[in-house]
């Protein structure tokens, strides 16, 4: 069986000669990958920013104002947000700066790579998109236009559930704005956003009120992307299998979820699942799978 092939195959390291990994390159066109890029700048430096400043700039103080909230509670609020906002960005960076290609050969068991022309660990797989190898390959996100491995799944795998852990939270008290200044109801508008065409039966202009309902809708519908998605990789990450090994039963260890939680959230997991720039060295037995 192919899967058992790949965890078996041993072959002996006959090259140190690192030129043709510097030589390699991306293979898609110029435009794919420009594409790639400028998603990914623009989510980071644009889309997030702009959703955190109006939160906090037109979300939030009329929220106060209407609830009447004390100082202790604007405290704790500020601080949530500040806690979400560098959580669910840091780990994107991250995400984006760790890199996982595999540099050198393995020195152990490994299978042969005919496009890098050297010997990788077992569980090593190389990626068409990126053209390299990558360790403990997990698969490669077209979000942030890079592969998910060895280094950088702690940092995706808590990106979603940092996603989904501030939507949540926006999701409560939007529902409060919303129901603030909709009050005579806001189903029309939600019928309208759903269908466009609709705008032509109820004359009811749009205003900024369909925008705050929008965002709405838009956290809501980001809870259920990045719960779905975090669901599915941290069962993984428990059961101790890649994205591509979850296909297969008998590679999945649930007695030994312990241990493959430290295998990719690192020996200081309790500070890496609040803080993403802390160090979490991952285990020896991590390393070189
Ligand atoms: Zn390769
Ligand atoms: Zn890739």
């Amino acid at each position: 069986m192919f899967v058992n092939e790949r965890r078996s195959v041993s072959q002996p390291c006959t090259t140190t000669d690192m030129s043709h990994v510097m030589s390699t390159q991306p293979r898609r066109s110029l435009f794919a990958y420009i594409f790639a890029k400028a998603q990914f700048y623009c989510v980071v430096f644009v889309l997030i920013p702009f959703i955190f400043v109006f939160q906090v700039t037109v979300v939030y103080p009329e929220l106060v104002k209407k609830l009447k909230a004390g100082i202790a509670k604007q405290i704790f609020h500020i601080c949530l947000i500040s806690f979400c906002f560098i959580n669910v960005v840091g780990n994107l960076v991250y995400s984006i700066m760790m890199d996982s290609t595999l540099k050198r050969p393995a020195f152990g068991e490994g299978t042969y790579c005919e496009e890098c022309r050297m010997v990788r660990p077992v569980r090593s797989w190389h990626c068409m998109q990126c053209n390299v190898c990558i360790m403990k390959r997990d698969h490669h996100c077209s979000f942030l236009s890079r592969c998910i491995g060895l280094y950088n799944q702690r940092y995706f795998v808590l990106f979603l559930g940092h996603v989904m852990l501030s939507m949540i939270y926006a999701t409560y008290y939007n529902y409060y704005f919303v129901t603030m200044k909709f009050k005579d109801g806001w189903a029309l508008s939600a019928f309208r956003i759903i269908n466009p065409l609709l705008r032509f039966v109820i004359p009811e202009p749009m205003g900024s009120k369909d925008v705050y309902l929008f965002f709405l809708f838009m956290n809501i519908a980001l809870i259920f992307w990045s719960g779905g998605l975090f669901y599915w990789h941290f069962k993984n990450v428990v059961m101790g299998v890649t994205s591509y090994e979850a296909r297969f039963p008998e590679l999945k260890d649930a007695s030994r979820w312990k241990q493959n939680l430290l295998n990719v959230f690192g020996t200081k997991w309790y500070l890496a699942i609040i803080w993403p720039m802390c160090k979490s060295p991952l285990p020896e037995d991590a390393k070189y799978v």
